[in-house]
């Protein structure tokens, strides 16, 4: 029964060009309406706009409403830039967070909590040092860049 309503549904799709279905007709019309209103709606904006920069002063209560406005709108803009920023610090305590558990001989991220790396045993959270000179090196370094010394195991 509903493999019958399909069927005619289809048929009735492909028999009847879709410029004659009414329910297309309906749509375009509407979607012409809604464009068109659309454009009247923007030529009132641009009109407003030119009074206001022509007589200032002139619909005083307009102004208050775009006043409001601008005021809101500037509270949302800073809104969403505190938002980003602390999306951002967000962002770095996770890094931070991640650099902890970094292991400074081989770079293996470890479960929180652990002392020693499980790759390699080198102490986590010290930073790796150079054995021969004693400058700050980064995760997974072989080589000092300072002096030359082999790092790690
Ligand atoms: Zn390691
Ligand atoms: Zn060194």
């Amino acid at each position: 029964m509903g493999n019958d309503m399909f069927g005619g549904l289809m048929k009735g799709l492909s028999s009847v060009l879709p410029q004659d279905d009414p329910n297309i007709k309906k749509f375009t019309a509407q979607s012409k309406i809604n464009d068109l209103k659309e454009e009247e709606t923007g030529i009132y904006a641009e009109l407003g706009k030119k009074v206001m920069e022509e007589e200032p002063g002139k619909y005083p209560g307009f102004e208050e409403r775009l006043r409001a406005v601008r005021m809101e709108l500037s509270e949302a803009e800073s809104g969403a830039k505190k938002a980003d920023m602390e999306a951002k610090e967000a962002e770095k305590v996770k890094e931070a967070e991640t650099a902890k558990r970094t292991c400074p001989g081989c770079g293996t991220i470890n479960e929180e909590g652990v002392k020693f790396c499980s790759e390699c045993g080198t102490e986590i959270g010290q930073g790796l040092t150079c054995p021969g000179c004693g400058a700050a090196l980064s995760p997974g370094t072989k080589f000092c860049g300072s002096c030359g010394a082999k790092v790690g195991v």
